[in-house]
């Protein structure tokens, strides 16, 4: 049987190379919960096999379920009823049953809301698959931040209203923040939340582009505070479909098409208040809007992965000028660097959600240590006035007890300063990882077509499906222009610099020696790029905020390259990967991953040196020249 987990070597690879069990462990809080659920692991070793077992299952469903019925859903779309109701494509709402039956609805949330608890990084791979598959599923799956939100952020009672239900597939979930002036902007936001004379809650207005606007749970951001403009006067709340809840309008869209997007309009909906007034977009939707752009660096991975799969094929059995296609240099130098970037943006990625797995893992310790703290001062308070007639005791447990704190207050230290440092991280990889990969699979969808040539224009291939699904990667959940401004903080702020030095500082085989040469010259280069922009000030270092990402990226990328050239497993894998049984020549994933090292840190050496004199350039006739060069608005 077919299995898209099973069949992607860089997956496997990558789930024995990278340190699994560390996130495991940071994931289930040191393994705490064996005792008191089922399925909780006992250890790392268990919740691996955890892992590995329930992606093998999403990647059978995904290639013998999944897939085959993409087609369909592509043509069928979704229907808006006359009494306002949508009916799915037939294949979502099928695939979307069984992703219930298969229990994968709850990837991350706790064991005691009936979810896996799994961490981010089998999260991710989970989307890829599927994506691969249909991209447009991945959409109403990947909404299961909407229940990590809810996780974070709600009260015990909002919590166990919905968790238990997303987990058992029961409920889907929609982010509704978008409107017609509020796009990239949500800080101005206008929808009306406010509040009767008796506590209860009540959306009014419109908004629109909502994926799944149609699902069961919806959370909106809403103006809360009608005299505070900003982000500040912004609260989220949660709501359900109902008679004042009303779908207008379906978007008629390019691909995703069995994803339903949705104009809806609130008119005086009861609703619930997540958290805390005004935290609704700056703290909230922030966390929710970072895991999603992972979610869409992974549905973009998926989406390229198909593409590529599709180009492949074709170049080995299409036969012009008497040859194989994939034996002319323009086409196989094509399709090796679309691999290559495929396992670029996977490797960042990953790289991305281990990292937001320890910046998670490590907050949750670094708060019950500060309880136990806060704990222990009540106890002692109390304690204190109760034991001042045995003094002996006291002493002793005095003792005691300060030896205790002073162990957790250096772990504390030591957990907010390595908190600190992954929440950092992560603010500066969830924007890059976003970016780097949906334009990765926009071009990789954009040369699978032309690797087919005519074909690959006409609807009998899916990769012109392939395109028209990745078009959306670089717009949703922030464009890759908003992606840049957020990640270019992070290279300018010397967060990059900190990221780099620790990748460089790890340890790798002597064989990638000259590469690291290049990589930390590069790094140089990257310095002093950030230094001049600096001195250009603000307004420049939008200008050319993208060379300066696209630079730091070929750098991580390089050492991530780097370090699994150096890998520890021992894996082999066929030459011809696309099923060619005939064939028994094998090449180990180290000497392969040496070879994509060599040739990503190669080719990408001269690119990081002429983004780097670009940016010297100083030009900036983007803003004195501006109106001569694109002309006047053009008349009707
Ligand atoms: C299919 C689809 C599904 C969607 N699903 C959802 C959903 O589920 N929930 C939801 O709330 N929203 C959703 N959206 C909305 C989506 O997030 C927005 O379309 C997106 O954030 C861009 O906003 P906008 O369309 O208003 O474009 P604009 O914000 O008007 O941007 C237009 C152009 O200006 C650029 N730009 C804007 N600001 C800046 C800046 N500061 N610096 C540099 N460039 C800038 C942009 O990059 C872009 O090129 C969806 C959209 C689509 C198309």
């Amino acid at each position: 049987m077919a299995n898209f987990y099973r069949d992607n070597n860089d997956i496997q690879f990558l789930f024995r190379h990278t340190d699994l069990g560390k996130s495991a462990e940071v994931c289930e809080e040191g393994f705490k919960f064996a005792n008191e659920f089922d399925y909780a692991p006992a250890n790392s070793e268990e919740a691996i096999e955890n892992y590995d077992m329930v992606l093998d299952s999403l990647g059978q469903l995904s290639a013998d379920f999944i897939a085959p019925r993409a087609e369909d859903v592509d043509r069928q779309g979704n229907i808006l009823n006359e009494d306002g109701s949508v009916t799915r494509a037939k294949g979502i709402q099928e695939s979307i049953e069984k992703l219930g039956q298969a229990e994968v609805m709850g990837f991350t949330l706790p064991h005691c809301f009936g979810g896996l608890n799994f961490p981010n990084i089998v999260y991710s791979m989970a989307i890829e698959i599927l994506s691969r598959a249909d991209a447009a599923l991945m959409n109403i799956f990947g909404l299961q931040g909407i229940a990590e939100t809810i996780n974070a952020f709600a009260s015990e009672e909002i919590k166990q209203k919905y968790l238990p239900d997303f987990s058992a597939g029961k409920v889907t979930g929609a982010m509704v923040l978008t409107e017609p002036d509020a796009g990239s902007d949500l800080q101005s936001v206008k929808l009306r939340a406010f509040e009767n004379d008796k506590g209860n809650w009540f959306l009014h207005g419109v908004k629109r582009f909502i994926t799944n606007g149609c699902g069961d749970v919806l959370l909106v951001l809403a103006r809360s505070e009608p005299d505070r403009s900003g982000g500040l006067g912004l609260s989220l709340f949660v709501c359900e479909p109902g008679p004042t809840v009303h779908i207008r309008r379906l978007e008629d869209k390019l691909g995703i098409h069995g994803s339903p997007t949705c104009e809806i309009f609130f008119d005086n909906t009861p609703c619930e208040i997540i958290g805390e007034r005004q935290r609704g977009l700056v703290t909230y939707v922030m966390s929710l809007m970072n895991g999603a752009r992972i979610g869409i660096a992974a549905q973009s991975v998926g989406i390229a992965e198909a593409a590529f799969r599709v180009a492949r094929d074709y170049a080995a059995t299409r036969k012009q000028f008497a040859v194989a296609i994939e034996k002319l240099p323009a086409v196989r130098d094509m399709l090796i660097d679309m691999k290559i970037a495929i396992e670029a943006g996977r490797a960042l990625l990953y790289e991305t959600s281990r990292v937001v797995d320890l910046e998670i893992g490590y907050a949750k310790q670094l708060e019950e240590i500060d309880s136990r703290f806060r704990g222990n001062d009540r106890e002692k308070s109390g304690n204190d006035r109760e034991k001042s007639g045995n003094d002996r005791e006291k002493s002793g447990n005095d003792r005691e007890k300060s030896g205790n704190d002073s162990r957790d207050k250096a772990l504390a230290k030591q957990l907010k300063n390595d908190s600190r440092k992954y929440k950092r991280y992560a603010a500066m990889l969830t924007p890059m990882s976003k970016y780097y990969c949906s334009e990765m699979c926009n071009e990789i969808a954009y040369d699978s077509i032309q690797v087919l040539g005519g074909s690959g224009y006409m609807r009998d291939y899916p990769c012109e499906r392939h395109a028209r699904d990745a078009r959306i990667t670089t717009i949703y959940e922030g464009t890759s222009q908003l992606q840049v401004v957020a990640a270019v903080r992070g290279v300018c702020s010397g967060t990059a610099e900190k990221f780099i030095a620790e990748l460089a500082g790890q340890n790798y085989d002597d064989e990638v020696k000259d590469l690291l040469g290049k990589l930390a010259e590069g790094t140089e280069q990257l310095k002093e790029s950030v230094a001049f922009v600096k001195e250009q000030g603000n307004e420049y270092m939008d200008l050319y905020g993208r060379a300066l990402v696209d630079m730091a990226i070929d750098l991580i990328n390089g050492y991530l390259f780097c370090g699994q050239a150096g890998t520890k497993v021992d894996m082999q894998v066929p030459v011809a990967e696309n099923g060619n049984t005939n064939n028994s020549q094998t090449v180990s994933m180290k000497e392969r991953k040496a070879m994509i090292a060599q040739r990503y840190v190669t080719k990408n050496e001269p690119k990081i040196g002429a983004l780097a004199a670009l940016i010297r350039t100083g030009d900036k006739s983007t803003f004195s020249d501006y109106e001569a060069l694109v002309g006047p608005v053009p008349m009707e």
